[in-house]
């Protein structure tokens, strides 16, 4: 509740509000500089910080000691460029549009390399200006998504000239399978990884992003890039790993219903209910990033009572069952949990067959956003 902004107001009445512990993102910050100091630890929070509110989040990260911040698009950076401390860094994982070259310099922002095409422009500008220019290269050691090959970094490396006015901070790359500790890919990627580097002689390595962290210290290198492990994500599959949750989202029961045996239930009439049975309409649906692929087959919770998904989501609601309750325990406003200590983010997607990143970074845009 303290130090929050008007939403709070706003939270008291809203359809659904998601709670998010800025204090438990700041303490997962912390735990892993401590833990894996000297490396550096950045945060990832392109996707509006995977859905939780980057105006909130990244300043909360400066507080807590975080200087190097990682978008995806050159656009997040320039909103959050003013909303950051220039001590802060931002760097735009996917580089450069062509054309672009002049705005990034401008607002200080450090771009990733991916290709040839955007080293060539960005040391283009630099000559052209007469600036050094600071720059992340990205090689590709197996993902096959962004990044140098090796061809193309034995061209640059050959080519004293092509790097001249760029300074490199780093030479990064991404693992395909970090959440997967047993995959033999991760330990192919890190080889290839110091295979690339020793075109680029005394410049610091980025490899690894959440799950890579807890591959060992050797995947750490000289700066992590974690996202999701900040926001409470089990970064490896069994939830171990998992800092501190950070969420919750609660949605406000609309109408309650009983119904008889026979009665359809929502889009379709897919569900017929077998017995008398007690429903509750709830207010969020796919439009608030609810997958479809909730529908008869996940949840939500009141204290430990599970309260089963019937019929389809659709786009504004979700029909509950919530004949284990006793009659009148929900009433209009009641809430109900949909992530929270009854139920995880992970939960949620095996549900809905999704990974827990894609719920996260859906949550949607109606939900009033309450900071704590
Ligand atoms: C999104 C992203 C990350 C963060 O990944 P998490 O699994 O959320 O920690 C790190 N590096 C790159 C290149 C990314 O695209």
């Amino acid at each position: 509740m303290d130090g929050s902004f008007g939403a709070e107001a706003h939270a008291e009445t809203a359809a659904a509000v998601l709670t998010v512990d800025l204090g438990a993102v700041q303490r997962n910050y912390r735990a892993l500089a401590e833990r894996l100091a000297p490396a550096r630890v950045s945060a990832v929070v392109k996707a509006d910080a995977y859905g939780l509110g980057v105006a909130r989040v990244a300043p909360a990260l400066f507080d807590a000691g975080c200087r190097d911040f990682f978008v995806a698009h050159l656009e997040e950076a320039l909103s959050l460029r003013a909303r950051l401390p220039r001590a802060a860094r931002l760097f735009v994982l996917n580089g450069l549009q062509p054309g672009a070259e002049a705005t990034c310099a401008r607002a200080g922002i450090v771009p990733v390399l991916n290709t040839p095409g955007q080293v060539r422009a960005w040391a283009a500008r630099a000559r052209d200006t007469g600036e050094t220019l600071p720059a992340v290269l990205q090689v590709d050691t197996g993902m096959s998504r962004l990044g140098l090959s090796h061809a193309d970094a034995d061209a640059l490396a050959a080519d004293p000239s092509a790097l001249r006015g760029v300074r490199l901070l780093f030479v990064m790359s991404h693992l395909a399978s970090a959440d997967e500790p047993g995959n033999g890919q991760n330990g192919a990627q890190l080889a290839a990884l110091e295979a690339f580097a020793a075109r680029f002689p005394g410049v610091p390595l980025s490899l690894a992003n959440s799950g890579g962290i807890f591959l060992g210290a050797g995947y750490r290198a000289a700066m992590v890039r974690p996202g999701f492990v900040l926001y409470g994500g089990a970064p490896t599959a069994g939830a171990a790993n998992a800092l501190e949750p950070v969420l919750r989202l609660d949605v406000r029961v609309i109408q309650t219903r009983e119904v008889a045996p026979g009665a359809r239930v929502g889009y379709g009439g897919r569900f017929v209910a077998p017995a008398p049975m007690r429903l509750a309409t709830v207010a969020a649906g796919y439009a608030d990033g609810l997958p479809y692929g909730l529908g008869g087959r996940g949840a939500a919770y009141v204290g430990a009572t599970r309260l089963p998904i019937v019929g389809r989501v659709s786009m504004d609601t979700i029909t509950l069952d919530v004949s284990a309750l006793p009659a009148h325990a929900l009433d209009a406003g009641s809430r109900v949990e949909l992530i929270g200590p009854h139920q995880t983010l992970e939960q949620l997607a095996a549900d809905a067959g999704t990974i827990a990143y894609e719920i996260l970074t859906r949550l949607g845009p109606r939900y009033a956003r309450r900071y704590v």
